[in-house]
């Protein structure tokens, strides 16, 4: 028996990186998955790998929402759960940051979450749920990803609010707060053809050898196993908390 028999779950930006990871486990624990991602290339290849559907979704497009609700409904009949992972990062000091950069980033990562929440929750079986990728930025501040973190942080604002506000259908919302995990968005050279990929995971375990207590980046497979435990009833009594995967990153400071 899976941990998902029976259920279907919509996953953002699941054409690689964490949510491919999501997808594919949910697929392994018995749900019926919505691969939803604007990589239509990808995001295809993926979902008829492993049996599921893809449909295209800019999730800060208001309307795609409302296309992505349809395409699950008329596929499988229901929708049991949503995990809000999609999101972009972009460098840059607060007073350097562009308007423009700054709303792209909120578009993406705060308002996509927000139409997630909005669109999804009111066709949600009673009892599903809502698990929405906040980062370890979401709950404290890291210099450079000022746009990020603020957007990360509204993240979490949402799920404590949503979760308040979806309990008496038994509908549980929780939050993922990621330390650095070993996706494209960490580590860009895994887009690279030409980058050695051995020489960069080389380059990757000595900085967070450093930099983490547990001593290694994460893998999407880690988190994937979290978004499992939120969306299954597992995690059955817990709601409106946000929870951090990032190998002790956030315990304290080391100074050891
Ligand atoms: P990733 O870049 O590999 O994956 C992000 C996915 O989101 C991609 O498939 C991308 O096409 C999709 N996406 C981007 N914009 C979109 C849009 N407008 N509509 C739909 N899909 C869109 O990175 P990842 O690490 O797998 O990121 C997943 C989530 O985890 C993100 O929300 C990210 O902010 C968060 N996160 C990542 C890390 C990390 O270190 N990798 C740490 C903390 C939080």
């Amino acid at each position: 028996m899976g941990k998902l028999d029976g259920r279907v779950v919509i996953v953002t930006g699941a054409a690689r990186g964490q949510g491919e990871q999501e997808a594919r486990l949910f697929r392994e624990e018995g749900a019926e998955v919505v691969v939803a991602d604007v990589l239509d290339e990808p995001g295809e290849a993926l979902a008829k790998e492993i049996g599921a559907r893809y449909v295209h979704l800019d999730v800060g497009e208001e309307g795609a929402w409302r296309a992505v609700v349809g395409a699950a409904k008329d596929a499988y009949g229901r929708i049991d759960g949503l995990v809000n992972n999609a999101g972009i990062l972009r460098f840059n000091s607060l007073v350097d940051t562009p308007l423009d950069e700054f709303m792209r980033i909120v578009r993406v990562n705060q308002v996509g979450c927000f139409l997630g929440i909005r669109t999804v929750a009111p066709e949600l079986e009673d009892g599903g749920t809502i698990v929405n990728t906040a980062s370890y930025t979401g709950l404290t501040g890291m210099a450079a990803v000022g746009a990020y973190a603020a957007s990360k942080h509204a993240i979490v604002g949402l799920t404590r609010v949503a979760a308040l506000e979806l309990a008496p259908r038994g509908i549980r919302v929780n939050a993922m707060c990621p330390g650095a995990i070993d996706t494209a968005m960490s580590n860009p050279a895994q887009l690279d053809p030409a980058a050695d990929a051995e020489e960069t995971a080389r380059a990757l375990d000595g900085l967070y050898r450093k930099l983490v207590p547990l001593g290694r980046i994460g893998r999407p497979e880690e988190v994937a196993r979290l978004a499992l435990f939120l969306t299954s009833q597992d995690s059955s009594y817990i709601t409106g908390q946000p929870f951090v995967i990032d190998g002790g990153w956030l315990a304290g400071v080391s100074v050891i």
